[in-house]
């Protein structure tokens, strides 16, 4: 795991979780004046931390990632509504956790992204919630011109909305040697897929991975809090 503030902004609204023995893994990007967004970020984290999560599959799992980001939801719409300054705080969340039965699960809101590299191939797992993916998915723009698009942050789902029409979940297989990235936007409106591809399968401890990522989107311009979280887990008996 690494996090960095960043070249250009003076705080880090980016907060992040590794609970290896709860097999809980999650990144919140939050927003919000007057530091609100670092409140937003931190307690989607610390209520996603709190939960109880029911691992015995993957679906039962996803379910309760759901249902603790409902809960976070509520908990940052409160806080927003009780002190003058916190009002209109938001937050991704992506949030991955491993099950008893050897699938994993994710739920996610927002644009914060999981991917994982398989056998060398890094794919997305996640569909951004902005305006700008709508657009896509519409066939109204492609994915280069979205990502220099001037509304590319323009989320169109976090968590501090009244009206949040959802929470994405997905059940994942695992296999051995997998490697999961979840991500802050500091990353990927930066630094290309393929850029990812090419330091993920380098061969180098996580840690070092960690660290030529948030380099990378710093050497780009640094211009957002970036926050990398890489999880490989340990398959096999037992
Ligand atoms: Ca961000």
């Amino acid at each position: 795991m690494r996090t960095d503030t960043g070249r250009v902004r003076q705080h880090n609204e980016d907060a992040f979780l590794t609970r290896p023995e709860r097999r809980l893994f999650a990144v919140a990007d939050g927003m919000g004046g007057h530091a609100a967004g670092e409140i937003a970020s931190e307690l989607a984290v610390r209520t996603l931390d709190e939960a109880a999560l029911s691992p015995r599959n993957g679906s039962t799992l996803a379910r309760s990632l759901a249902d603790a980001m409902w809960r976070a939801n509520r908990k940052i719409l409160e806080e927003g509504g009780a002190r003058s300054g916190w009002e209109g705080m938001g937050t991704t969340l992506i949030a991955l956790a491993f099950a008893d039965d050897g699938n994993a699960a994710l739920a996610h809101v927002g644009d914060s992204r999981a991917y994982r590299l398989r056998e060398g191939r890094l794919e997305r797992l996640t569909r951004d919630h902005t305006w700008v993916q709508d657009q896509i998915d519409a066939g109204r723009l492609d994915a280069e011109t979205a990502r220099r698009h001037p509304y590319a942050s323009v989320l169109s789902r976090v968590l501090g909305l009244e009206d949040l029409d959802g929470i994405d979940t997905a059940v994942l297989d695992v296999l051995p040697g997998d490697l999961h990235l979840l991500c802050s936007d500091g990353l990927t409106t930066l630094v290309p897929d393929e850029v990812i591809a090419a330091i993920l399968t380098s061969g180098e401890p996580l840690v070092t991975s960690a660290e030529s990522l948030i380099t990378e989107a710093n050497e780009r311009g640094g211009v957002d809090n970036c926050t990398v979280v890489l999880v490989r887990p340990e398959t096999g008996p037992g």
